[in-house]
């Protein structure tokens, strides 16, 4: 599996984050190494969408480190466009491009950012779209696919830069339950063929069976990092405890 010296694909060393006063990120470690599948569970406001958006550079840093794959994101810059797309993202809301059809939706950043000729573009979009099962409705506009069919397209938008590391931000959530799913399944077949994954999930099924990994976040902190056997069965902080007494 992974050599004892490669680093890890993710790295949070030390990282504390500040909106005003408020300490939202304290002092949060973490690697992830190469195609582990670490599920962020916590309540609302603890900092997981924090945590996402910091290793993707969205949000800055106050304190410490975040390398992706040995290095480290630069705050701005040519060099940060070209690092940023090696971590795909996948928010809540699935944010297509609304008068673009799916499959330009697929091909715009590799066109883009990669200077991928179109062609080449089309290709690898198709290809995409058939792995999350909508080649057929590539196309169509977003407005005319159902949510779990915009979000399995974002997916593959995500996936079409050839990120290293895949962050979902409750990709699920906005989903009609008939959708849920879908999508987790797509997620799963990724994780399967070996992405590296941060998935910030309520899906606690998802959590069970396909991560590697837990972390609880309460507050700005990781509270708990375990597998999923350990805490779901026997969490060890009384902040996790309650939080699994609310949910489940
Ligand atoms: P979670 O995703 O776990 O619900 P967030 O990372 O969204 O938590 O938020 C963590 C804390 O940071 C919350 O208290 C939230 O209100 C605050 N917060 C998030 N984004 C901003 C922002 N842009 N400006 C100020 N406060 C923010
Ligand atoms: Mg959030």
């Amino acid at each position: 599996m992974t050599a004892a010296s490669a680093p890890p694909m993710i790295r949070v060393a030390g990282v504390d984050k500040f909106f005003g006063p408020l300490h939202v990120l304290k002092n949060v470690q973490l690697e992830v190494p190469k195609g582990q599948v670490v599920v962020v569970l916590g309540p609302s406001g603890s900092g997981k969408s924090t945590l996402c958006r910091t290793i993707n550079r969205l949000e800055p840093i106050d304190s410490g480190v975040i390398e992706v794959d040995g290095q480290p994101l630069p705050a701005e810059g040519k060099e940060l466009a070209r690092l940023r797309a090696d971590v795909g993202m996948v928010f809540q809301s699935f944010n297509l491009f609304a008068h673009k059809t799916i499959g330009e939706n697929v091909m715009l950043a590799p066109m883009k950012v990669r200077k991928t000729p179109a062609a080449d573009a089309r290709k690898t979009a198709m290809e995409l779209l058939e792995r999350v099962g909508i080649a057929n409705q590539a196309d169509k506009f977003p407005a005319q696919l159902s949510g779990g069919q915009q979000q399995r397209a974002a997916i593959a938008r995500a996936l079409a830069m050839k990120p290293k590391v895949m962050l979902f931000d409750e990709p699920t959530s906005a989903l009609d339950p008939e959708m849920v799913q879908e999508v987790l399944d797509v997620m799963t077949g990724l994780a399967k063929d070996g992405m590296t994954m941060l998935v910030v999930t309520h899906e606690m099924g998802f959590a069970r069976k396909a991560a590697d990994r837990v972390i609880f976040m309460s507050d700005g902190e990781v509270v708990e990092d375990s597998t999923p056997e350990e805490f779901f069965s026997a969490p060890k902080s009384n902040r996790a405890k309650d939080f699994l007494g609310k949910i489940l």
